[in-house]
């Protein structure tokens, strides 16, 4: 099994969000970071990041949100892009697993008319409650005739442990990492919004945008229980550590 790390898109935040120490008005470019995965039984996408349409307008689709989360992607840089770089256009994918369903997260979704999704059980029950509309989700990213399976415990994907969706709420109700074992590079936990910025692991400050921190830090533990097994982990938004990934059509495998 191959795994591709694609760009999702670029957003910028303010730092204070996520780094306790930085001064209220620095501002941070931040990554929004997606993983395909090419197993025998089918070609796996975690997360499909930003909308392209957000490229030029984004107030269009994420309306007030962008004035804390503004979309900063150059044309081109989204998920569809990024597939067509390593060779396969969206009718390719046959599995989004999603880690929430915020607007960075399964923007593209509606492009993924073969993939059957899967979304944790609680995050599906936030987002259909008509008040949480606007606030982060956006009924236009995930609402789709798509096949979706819902997730409650952990989920093996292909039933032979190589990739696990599993639960590490707080960020929002339902949020999920994705535990992929590679043969030769090891074990990777994509952690999307579990582990935003790799210094929360250390530190275990809850990013400010977060809905449960208690949560949260419960889920940062058993994230350390992870890498303590020798698990790699990768974060959704960590710009030093996206600039250390191989990308694109580079892989591990
Ligand atoms: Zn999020």
């Amino acid at each position: 099994m191959k795994m591709h790390a694609l760009s999702g898109g670029r957003i910028r935040m303010r730092k204070s969000f996520f780094y306790p120490d930085a001064a209220r008005e620095d501002l941070a470019e931040l990554p929004v970071s997606c993983f395909l995965m090419r197993h025998a039984q089918g070609n796996v996408l975690f997360d499909t990041g930003c909308h392209p349409s957000v490229e030029t307008d984004g107030e269009a689709r994420w309306g007030g949100l962008v004035k804390f989360m503004t979309p900063i992607l150059r044309p081109g840089e989204n998920v569809i892009a990024e597939l067509a770089t390593v060779g396969l256009t969206p009718d390719d994918i046959d599995v989004v697993v999603n880690s929430h369903l915020h607007c960075d997260h399964c923007g593209c979704n509606e492009f993924f008319q073969n993939a059957t999704f899967f979304v944790h059980e609680k995050e599906l029950a936030t987002v259909q409650d008509p008040e949480m509309e606007g606030q982060g989700y956006f009924r236009a990213d995930w609402d789709h005739p798509m096949p979706l399976e819902t997730v409650g415990a952990e989920k093996d994907i292909f039933g032979d442990e190589r990739l696990v969706a599993m639960p590490l709420p707080g960020h929002t109700p339902g949020t999920m990492g994705l535990l992929a074992n590679l043969d030769r590079s090891g074990s990777f936990l994509l952690a999307a919004d579990a582990l935003s910025v790799r210094d929360s692991l250390e530190t275990d400050f809850s990013p400010k945008n977060n809905w449960n921190a208690d949560l949260f830090v419960t889920s940062l533990a058993e994230i350390r229980r992870i890498v303590k097994g020798g698990a790699e982990v990768f974060c959704g938004h960590d710009a030093a550590q996206w600039a250390t990934l191989k990308k694109g059509q580079d892989f591990y495998d």
